[in-house]
């Protein structure tokens, strides 16, 4: 064994997600383990989560735990060494894991905070004789961890915080300062303190060990104030402790040779099938490409520029599907595209992973307009299911596409499209050429078949957290 993990956060697959924050969190522990490391996940146990906790051995008491007591649980779950911070007065409500029928939390400040201080507690003393060599810290909910160990003089276990997307920072007012157990003495810029509130995901930047992010580009991109959201500096501050290393997909549960018409990058015609079935489903005729988008709809994702490209796009013979739900305003908008190309635009709002496996398995593209992406998962399930990624040319997404240019297919190396800057002219121009490209055959399925050979594990990914996790113990 190398050594224990305790990875902290607020959403894990398979048993609570909101994103592609608990894809990772449930992936780490299987993916560390192949290089020798025991990691357990610490989560808060969220009322559909209450379930668990019959079969798992109750392992500490706290007698105040912001407001009222709380046991962590600990069993095995899932695969996943999991332990479950029990604390009714804070997770036992109605609704997802921020916010229920009347909008966020009021206090999800203390919430996780609350998250934050037991994995710091664990960590410091070790339950049952397993304490963890490295804490790591996913995004604000966990950002205090790191923080708290280090204001109690905890030196001896290190600390990793990972950035999976700076848009969520977790402020809170400076007047809970002393509810949240937080020393007044770092209340300033080179602290928690955020423009004179208080920043959970900034406490854990300047307190952590290491920094981490999804993707070498997000992590040169959080440097600058484009992308940074006002915390630029301070991860520029720590340059010398910042790596990106890119997500994986679990290729088991991503895997076209596992899907009901089933196919692989030998005998491509299950693909054809799948297409068929897909366009059948949402009643489409589709002579040119059919693209997909499986995403949030929200600004982030570049939604609000399908009504300016699609027309286009679909007049050129291309149709389109989208699967999502979020912002109001834009489930109209791709409503409305809907209904103004029927038989080649279809819409279906809210959240299906069958449907979204039958979309990847049917399709020939897959769209990915973000303005910024700490590093996206469904590009990389276009290039395992060949169907071609057209992204835009930031964080992760710069990462895992190798853009079709002409020097790029002369060498056989194109994986999909991708464009620059993020708006509709080059968006649209990206489409155009994935018309073009899949008129052209021969160069069509070359590119799908590299996209299908590309790499998108856990493996690398595993061995580049497991070399960081063991400098980090020296
Ligand atoms: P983010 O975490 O910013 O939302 P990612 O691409 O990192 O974006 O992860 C999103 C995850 O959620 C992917 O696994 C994607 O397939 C999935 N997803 C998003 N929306 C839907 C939906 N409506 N139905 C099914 N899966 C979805």
């Amino acid at each position: 064994m190398q050594g224990r993990v305790l990875s902290v956060a607020s959403e894990c697959v398979p048993f609570i997600k909101t994103g592609g924050l608990a894809d990772v969190v449930g992936a780490l522990p299987a993916a560390m383990a192949t290089q020798g490391w025991d990691m357990r996940v610490l989560l808060p146990a969220y009322r559909p989560l209450r379930k668990y906790l019959a079969d798992m051995e109750p392992v500490w008491t706290e007698h105040d735990l912001f407001g009222g007591a709380a046991t962590v649980y600990f069993g095995l779950q899932d695969g996943v060494s999991l332990m479950l911070l029990d604390a009714p007065h804070l997770y036992d409500r109605e609704g997802g894991p921020y916010s229920g029928p009347y909008g966020d939390f009021w206090d999800n400040p203390q919430r996780f905070a609350a998250l934050s201080w037991m994995a710091a507690r664990l960590a410091q003393e070790g339950v049952g004789g397993w304490r963890p060599d490295v804490v790591h810290a996913h995004d604000w909910q966990a950002g205090l961890t790191p923080a708290y160990l280090r204001y109690a003089g905890v030196w001896d276990v290190k600390s990793v915080m990972t950035v999976h997307n700076i848009a969520f920072q977790g402020w809170a007012d400076a007047g809970l300062l002393q509810t949240l157990r937080l020393p007044v003495s770092e209340f300033h810029p080179g602290g928690f303190e955020y423009y004179g509130n208080l920043s959970s995901l900034k406490a854990g930047l300047v307190t952590a060990d290491w920094i981490t992010t999804v993707s070498p580009t997000y992590a040169r991109e959080l440097m600058r104030p484009e992308f940074g959201m006002g915390l630029q500096g301070v991860i520029a501050a720590r340059a010398a402790q910042v790596s990106g290393i890119l997500n994986g997909v679990d290729t088991d549960v991503w895997s076209p040779g596992r899907e009901e018409i089933s196919y692989g990058p030998g005998k491509m015609a299950g693909k054809a099938k799948a297409r068929e079935a897909l366009c059948q489903e949402f009643g489409l005729t589709v002579p040119g490409p059919l693209a997909i988008v499986v995403s949030r709809l929200t600004d982030q994702k570049g939604i609000d520029l399908l009504p300016d490209v699609i027309p286009d796009f679909v007049a050129a013979g291309g149709g389109l599907i989208v699967l999502g739900s979020g912002d109001f305003a834009l489930e109209g908008a791709v409503q409305a595209l809907a209904d103004a190309h029927p038989g080649r635009v279809a819409v279906k709002i809210g959240y299906s992973e069958p449907l979204s496996h039958r979309m990847f398995s049917g399709a020939d593209a897959v769209l990915v307009p973000s303005r910024f992406e700490p590093c996206g998962l469904t590009q990389m399930y276009g290039l395992r299911y060949g169907t071609l990624p057209v992204v835009a040319s930031t964080g992760g997404l710069a990462d895992t596409v190798i853009h079709a240019s002409p020097a790029a297919l002369a060498a056989g190396v194109a994986t999909g499209i991708s464009f620059h800057p993020t708006d509709a002219l080059a968006f649209g121009q990206a489409l155009a050429q994935l018309v073009g490209l899949y008129a052209d055959q021969k160069l069509w399925v070359n590119t799908q078949k590299n996209a299908m050979k590309h790499p998108v594990g856990w493996e690398t990914s595993a061995a580049a957290y497991a070399a960081l996790y063991q400098r980090l113990i020296g």
